[in-house]
């Protein structure tokens, strides 16, 4: 199962979070995830770093979004 599948801890909805200066990341402080939501279909992706947040909205993009193209 791939990260970008997991159910966003509720938590995390309450906690501040701090915008990051590249493409719509979205840094939690209290968890040091990063977060991202998808401009094209408003899905909520995670992940532990920036650069692992960057391959699961590659990955999201070209084979949930864009259907596997
Ligand atoms: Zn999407």
């Amino acid at each position: 199962m791939l990260r970008s599948l997991e159910i966003p801890d509720p938590f995390q909805t309450f906690v501040s979070k701090k915008y990051a200066n590249a493409k719509g990341y979205v840094h939690d402080f209290f968890t040091g995830e990063w977060s991202y939501s998808c401009s094209t279909c408003k899905e909520d992706l995670s992940g532990p770093s920036r650069k692992i947040m960057t391959k699961i909205r590659l990955f999201h993009t070209r084979n949930e979004c864009l259907g596997g193209y």
